[in-house]
């Protein structure tokens, strides 16, 4: 892992996806959360035809906007996103257990509806699969500062892939404007990171890039998708 470590650092993004493509044939897959960095992943990967399957979680509580945005870049790139939706009845027992909007009432009711609307459908999205592409930045948050290139992940036992780890904001932004990536109209309202419309809210100047999810809680401000 050290060796591919030391390769990956040497190439650029749009390079070690290739890499990686080739390493694991017919195993790698990227989940977008529609982002903007997951833009710059999924025109990484579509300009460069990768076979590497791209897929989404619909929570059943994202914004209009992102399902939107999905259209429009399956649309712009040809490309098919697969789309994983939470398991019914476990969603249905959620409800029924903890309310329509129960998780703004505990951190555990929060964990919870996470767990049923995207850890468990990531699992399933992952299984199998080899390598996980994702499109982290260490300077997101805190938490996120100690990540690695490539990373065994242990909760969903398989290799994590972060090609934009060291891409700073600024240079995601120029990016996306160069190649003209498709992104979410909310980022122009003062959201940055986008999650489920009611866990989301826009930020202020000044404030961290994550202060916007889950605002109510003194958390990590993460979701369990990328739990160490
Ligand atoms: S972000 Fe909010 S609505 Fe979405 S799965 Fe987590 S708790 Fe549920």
């Amino acid at each position: 892992m050290h060796d591919l470590e030391q390769r990956l650092e040497q190439l650029t993004a749009g390079e070690g996806l290739a890499l990686i493509a080739d390493l694991f044939p017919g195993k790698v897959v990227f989940s977008t959360s529609l982002g903007q960095e997951d833009q710059v992943i999924t025109q990484l990967i579509a300009s460069q035809n990768l076979p590497i399957q791209i897929f989404s979680l619909d929570t059943g509580r994202l914004f209009p906007e992102t399902l939107e945005l999905l259209a429009r870049t399956e649309s712009k790139y040809k490309t098919r996103i697969k789309v994983y939706y939470p398991e019914t009845t476990s969603v249905e027992k959620l409800v029924a257990d903890i309310g329509i909007n129960g998780f703004y009432e505990s951190v555990e009711n929060r964990k919870s509806c996470c767990f049923v609307r995207k850890v468990e459908p990531l699992k399933r999205a992952l299984a199998r699969n080899k390598v996980w592409v994702t499109g982290l930045r260490a300077e997101q948050s805190a938490n996120r500062s100690a990540m690695k290139r490539i990373e065994w992940d242990e909760a969903n036992q398989i290799l994590k892939y972060n090609p934009l780890l060291d891409w700073g904001f600024d240079e995601m932004l120029a990016y996306i404007q160069e190649h003209k990536i498709p992104y979410n109209p909310l980022h122009d309202k003062g959201f940055i990171s986008i999650g489920c419309a009611p866990c989301t809210r826009a930020i202020l100047p000044g404030e961290d890039a994550r202060a916007g999810r889950w605002w109510w809680e003194e958390s990590k401000k993460e979701c369990g998708l990328h739990a160490k």
